[in-house]
């Protein structure tokens, strides 16, 4: 912009970063549902700033959008997006569908059922990574049995109830589940401090590769509404099932 007068070219500039903040912040008010957005959005991006630092720092603003509140999920050639942050909104608009859904197929109870959940599970998992992710230990408890609290009160060499007292409680349920989320034990990188120990209810989470899975169809609904493979998982089965 060196043929614009100093003044002018300032104008301009703060015009473009405005453009640039506004257009950011349309992105993430917006659910962005397939790579073509996002690929759009970027190449407006990069059109509207030809300077090199402000290519720079849209560059590092989509880099946060993407790291820290997309997750990626690839079907075929298709890539979708799911924005945490958009996650309870989506899992609120499927709810009734999926409630319907799961009483059609307790009636049906396909033989294969565990056979078809447990590859889409396998499927959708190929293309998550829990550690850009971690919202179910940010977002809700597991159950801790008396065995976890055995287990982990030796990893952290305390007292079963010096550990139960210091980060457990009893929910409405009479189990045991820690006091606040995000989880105590999770770290700022996402990963579980206590990981060789965790709960087992941890381990088996989000169950969507556990048999009989027609009996964890109530808890899977839920689960929508916190993980994002569960979501994707019950949107593939739902259209597979639709099929037969
Ligand atoms: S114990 Fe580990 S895996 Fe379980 S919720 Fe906490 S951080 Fe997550
Ligand atoms: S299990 Fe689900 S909610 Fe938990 S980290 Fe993985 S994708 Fe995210």
């Amino acid at each position: 912009m060196t043929f614009l007068p100093a003044r002018t070219e300032r104008y301009v500039r703060a015009g473009l970063f405005l453009f640039l903040l506004v257009a950011v912040k349309e992105k993430e008010s917006k659910l962005l549902s397939n790579a073509k957005e996002e690929e759009e959005f970027l190449f407006r991006c990069s059109f509207v700033s030809r300077q090199k630092n402000v290519k720079k720092i849209i560059l590092s603003i989509n880099l946060y959008f993407l790291k820290s509140s997309s997750i990626y999920i690839f079907a075929k050639n298709k890539k979708v997006s799911i924005r945490l942050s958009e996650l309870q909104a989506l899992a609120k608009r499927s709810e009734t569908e999926n409630k319907k859904f799961i009483v059609r197929l307790k009636k049906k109870h396909p033989k294969d059922i565990d056979i078809k959940v447990s590859a889409i599970h396998e499927k959708v998992f190929q293309n998550i990574n829990c550690l850009d992710c971690a919202n179910c230990c940010k977002s809700i408890s597991p159950i801790i049995t008396d065995k976890d609290i055995e287990r982990i009160s030796k990893y952290l060499k305390l007292r079963p109830s010096v550990f139960t007292e210091k980060y457990l409680h009893l929910d409405n349920d009479n189990d045991y589940v820690y006091n606040d989320t995000p989880c105590p034990f999770l770290d700022k990188e996402n990963y579980c401090m206590i990981y060789s120990v965790r709960p087992k209810a941890c381990s088996e989470y989000p169950h969507t590769d556990q048999s009989k899975f027609i009996n964890l169809l109530n808890i899977t609904v839920k689960n929508t509404y916190y993980c994002p493979a569960v979501y994707e998982i019950v949107e593939r089965l739902k259209k597979e099932m639709n099929k037969l």
